[in-house]
């Protein structure tokens, strides 16, 4: 199985950025994935730091946990359905920690080494505590995934290359589709519910492009709060997130035109790694960087 997103301490990654840049035999104009364009609909100069900068960020236990727990529940199902238990989850708690941190050393940095690892242990506790949560939502002995992390993409009919990784697609006996996905987190408060489900929308949107069928169901699983928020979409709402996507992307280029990247203080700044960087802050962008030409079309350095 593949291993999913490590939050970097290098920069920043998007699942579909470690897949794919480019669909053969068409010229995109440039890239979007969910996850960086909510980055540009929270802040502007965050989605610059984060594409055009390339600036690192220190990887967060949160984001890690969250990383590792996405590797337990796409491995789950590698099991027999039987042994699809609490039991078995837990016991892939360390050697799925193991796979992640091999394939990002620097997560080492995470945990200090001269407390003999109680706050390594204390976090794989929290781990295993998100993760147990999941068997009070589902029950993965019953089910058959068709597809886990699974890389998808489509051009929209202005060139703009659409991309993401979906946690699970489940697909019933009648052909319908339910798209899932999991946060470790805890569910928005309604008034953000909106946003949380733009990312399935536009997983939707691109689903329905590929195989010409609207997905039935659209899932996220909150592990953090043991919730489940689920949404029916019909063709109305994936033109419209259609015409979102677009919007931004268009407001994405204005902004690569004439360098104006607002921030945008909020909630985001909490997590965010640039207060130094940052006007709302005191901080001061650095200069925005040239790149050699093969790396400066819009589909890589505005991508995401
Ligand atoms: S600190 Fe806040 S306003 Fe500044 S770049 Fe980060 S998210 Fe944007």
């Amino acid at each position: 199985m593949s291993i999913p997103t490590v939050p970097s301490g290098v920069q920043p990654i998007d699942p579909a950025e470690r897949v794919g840049r480019g669909v053969d035999g068409v010229e995109v104009l440039g890239a979007l994935s969910p996850s960086r364009a909510g980055d540009f609909l929270a802040c502007p100069l965050l989605y610059r730091f984060r594409t055009i900068d390339r600036l690192p960020e220190p990887p967060s236990v949160d984001a890690v946990r969250g990383t590792v727990i996405h590797k337990v529940l796409e491995d789950l199902f590698d099991l027999p359905a039987l042994d699809r238990t609490p039991q078995r989850a837990d016991a892939m708690v360390v050697p799925s920690w193991d796979a992640v941190r091999e394939a990002e050393p620097a997560l080492d940095e995470l945990f200090p080494a001269h407390d003999e690892g109680a706050a390594l242990g204390a976090w794989l506790v929290s781990c295993r505590e998100v993760l147990a949560r999941y068997f009070t939502l589902e029950d993965p002995t019953r089910l058959e995934p068709a597809d886990r992390e699974l890389y998808v993409e489509t051009v929209t009919d202005s060139k703009l290359l659409l991309r993401g990784v979906i946690d699970r697609v489940d697909v019933a006996a009648d052909g319908s589709i339910r798209l899932v996905d999991y946060k470790s987190s805890r569910s928005p408060r309604e008034a953000y519910e909106g946003g949380a489900l733009f990312q399935l929308k536009f997983y939707a949107l691109v689903v329905w492009r590929m195989r010409g069928v609207v997905p039935k169901r659209l899932q996220l699983i909150y592990l953090g709060n043991s919730e489940v928020l689920t949404y029916d979409p019909d063709e109305r709402d994936l033109l419209a997130t259609e015409r979102k996507v677009e919007a931004i992307w268009d407001a994405v280029r204005l902004a690569k035109e004439t360098g104006d990247w607002q921030p945008n203080k909020g909630p985001l700044c909490r997590f965010c790694s640039h207060h130094a960087l940052c006007p709302e802050y005191g901080g001061t962008p650095p200069p925005i960087p040239v790149r050699p030409p093969a790396d400066a079309q819009p589909s890589v350095d505005v991508s995401g």
